[in-house]
């Protein structure tokens, strides 16, 4: 993965070969695709070219034309000495510190489930009760601290679980607590729901004026109901859709989550042909598959590569333009890409993974604070307290924010660091104790969306 540093004397001028260079085959072409994340380059290159034998330590720099020579000086594939990248470096680290990033709110009022997935990653958690009044009011008054330090306007407030929205007085009475709290504040709100109880509280909902809700459907009823059941062993699949259509057409918008793996790819094309049947084309409804990930990593039988699955859609893409009904998000390298099909520039360089190394606190039911939402209810995890009051850990603080590609010895030399960030954080933590970075499929990703988008990639 590591591209080693070259240094190269042409007429006494030395050159210094970026360690950030990535250079992709492209299946059925002769090109190949070259990409610096941290200079945001991307550019087509002859397989057969020099600068490319060059930029892989094959070939000599004598034999590459002046003009590309400039270009690759000019686009930060080539710079003139080794501190120029480092100079670079520390300019995207200074900008990222100083950068103000939207801050997120999960508050979980339980961790009880109504369902029992077959591949659920929190069946081992505590079950407290529903969360008191009086948590909900400290866990109100540390969000609008923290919102305030960090000069956020209207910040956004998830519900999650465990499951949020459950039958019953006293959950249906905090539910509703929450969000006139969240309203009366001027923030935004979410809900993370299994979705089938979404019926019951589609008037609560629209009334709040909740951003959106994301439901789980693993594809069509024959499917979904073999991996989300009830705890009586029921399938969940009509409740949800009754509560999907409860708010068809309203403002609330529905984010219908697949989670993928080998037990429900195939049906990709009879759950895209179901979501027209349906009605569910709408405005205000995005369908959308994202990898089922082993977060927790256990071993489990339907997992499949990221990329394999990539592929797959893509095929799917291809031989049925109605699956195009179902979106992709989330799959690290192809999103890298599809930014770039959306804006015609690459994203800015990354420098952490993700947001738990940023504005993100978890709010559990029993005072604990979190930085990322699946670690949300393992208190090993746990970043502080926030009732009785606000207390911080600060190493606990500083292991999920300070975590950057440069303080990740690997990560520093990685030729994917500022397209990475670095990993995932919990995935470390729980694999390797964060002695080393858990690398997520970026490059076979990158590969299988650069071959898919070739010719828009190109353009005219
Ligand atoms: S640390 Fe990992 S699991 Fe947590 S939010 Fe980030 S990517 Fe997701
Ligand atoms: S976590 Fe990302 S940046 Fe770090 S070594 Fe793995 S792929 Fe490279």
């Amino acid at each position: 993965m590591v591209i080693p540093l070259f240094l190269f004397y042409l007429s006494g001028d030395p050159m210094y070969v970026s360690k950030y260079n990535i250079i992709l085959d492209v299946d059925n072409h002769t090109e190949k695709i070259l990409i610096n994340p941290l200079s945001q380059s991307i550019d087509v290159v002859d397989e057969d070219d020099e600068v490319c034998a060059f930029l892989k330590g094959a070939g000599a720099l004598e034999n590459v034309k002046g003009s590309d020579r400039d270009y690759l000086l000019q686009r930060g594939y080539l710079f003139n000495e080794p501190e120029e990248e480092e100079n670079l470096i520390r300019d995207v680290i200074r900008k990222d510190d100083r950068e103000e990033y939207p801050c997120d709110f999960l508050l979980y009022p339980t961790f009880h489930c109504n369902f029992r997935c077959t591949y659920c990653f929190q069946s081992e958690l505590p079950k407290y009760s529903f969360i008191s009044t009086d948590y909900v009011n400290k866990a109100f008054e540390a969000i609008e601290s923290i919102s305030r330090d960090a000069r956020a306007e209207s910040p956004l407030l998830y519900l999650f679980g465990g499951e949020p929205l459950l039958k019953g007085k006293k959950a249906k009475e905090t539910i509703t607590y929450i969000l006139q709290q969240a309203c009366n504040r001027g923030y935004r709100t979410a809900v993370i729901t299994n979705g089938s109880n979404v019926q019951l509280y589609s008037s609560l909902l629209r009334k709040y004026e909740v951003e959106f809700i994301q439901i789980t459907l693993d594809g069509p009823q024959h499917i979904h109901d073999n991996r989300r059941l009830y705890a009586n062993g029921k399938g969940t699949f009509n409740n949800i859709k009754k509560g999907i259509e409860s708010l068809l057409g309203s403002d609330v918008r529905i984010l219908i989550r697949m989670n993928l793996d080998s037990q429900n790819i195939d049906y990709i094309p009879e759950f895209a042909d179901f979501v027209y049947e349906s009605g569910w084309d709408k405005d205000n409804v995005t369908v959308f598959v994202g990898p089922y990930r082993d977060l927790l990593c256990r071993s489990y039988e339907y997992q499949l590569p990221e990329h394999v699955m990539l592929e797959r859609m893509f095929t799917f893409y291809q031989e049925n333009p109605a699956t195009r009904i179902i979106k992709l998000l989330a799959w690290p390298g192809a999103d890298y890409i599809l930014h770039f099909l959306y804006t015609r520039e690459l994203p800015p360089p990354r420098v952490s993974y993700c947001i738990s190394s940023y504005g993100r606190f978890g709010f559990d039911a029993e005072g604990y604070m979190y930085a990322c939402g699946n670690a949300a209810g393992n208190k090993d995890y746990a970043i502080g307290r926030y009732y009785p009051e606000v207390t911080l850990d600060e190493e606990r603080v500083r292991m999920w924010r300070k975590r950057r590609v440069e303080t990740i010895p690997s990560c520093r030399e990685c030729e994917l660091a500022f397209l990475c960030g670095g990993g995932c954080t919990l995935q470390s933590l729980l694999k390797f104790d964060g002695e080393k970075p858990f690398c997520p499929e970026i490059l076979q990703n990158l590969k299988v969306a650069v071959t898919h988008y070739f010719d828009e990639i190109v353009g005219d």
